[in-house]
């Protein structure tokens, strides 16, 4: 499915990864679960590879996968696909933006992420070098 036509009529290419306009969907308690399983696989890893790999098999699950979410750059409509691999969205959303600087999902975490590079400095990474 390289690209989408949303209900407004523009053209959302899905071919770029990672997409600019795509989001995953994750659920709060399968966050948690993914934080122990990142945990588990740091402690078990035996090299950076091995870590990688584990990586990302947690972080791009075959089953079940996370549901995918694009957004609208023109209209700013959310298509929540139930699977990646799902030819059309199973819903679409019509965001109600309350005005101010914020007036798309992508705007919001763009934004969010300035903030937090603003914020970091060089003593809060810690290089994960260290296997056992
Ligand atoms: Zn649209």
């Amino acid at each position: 499915m390289p690209k989408l036509t949303c209900l407004c009529g523009e053209n959302i290419n899905l071919s770029p990864i990672p997409n600019p306009q795509g989001f995953k969907l994750v659920w709060e308690p399968l966050r948690e679960k993914l934080i122990e399983e990142l945990i588990t696989a740091y402690s078990s890893a035996k090299s950076e590879q091995e870590f990688e790999d584990l990586i990302y098999k947690l972080l791009y699950p075959r089953n079940p996968e996370f549901p995918q979410i694009y957004e609208c750059s023109n209209c700013q409509r959310i298509a929540v696909f139930a699977r990646a691999a799902d030819s059309q969205p199973t819903v679409w959303y019509e965001p109600k933006f309350k005005g101010g600087t914020i007036n798309s999902i992508r705007s919001l975490v763009e934004n969010s992420q300035d903030d937090e590079k603003a914020q970091s400095t060089q003593s809060d990474y810690v290089p994960l070098n260290t296997y056992h």
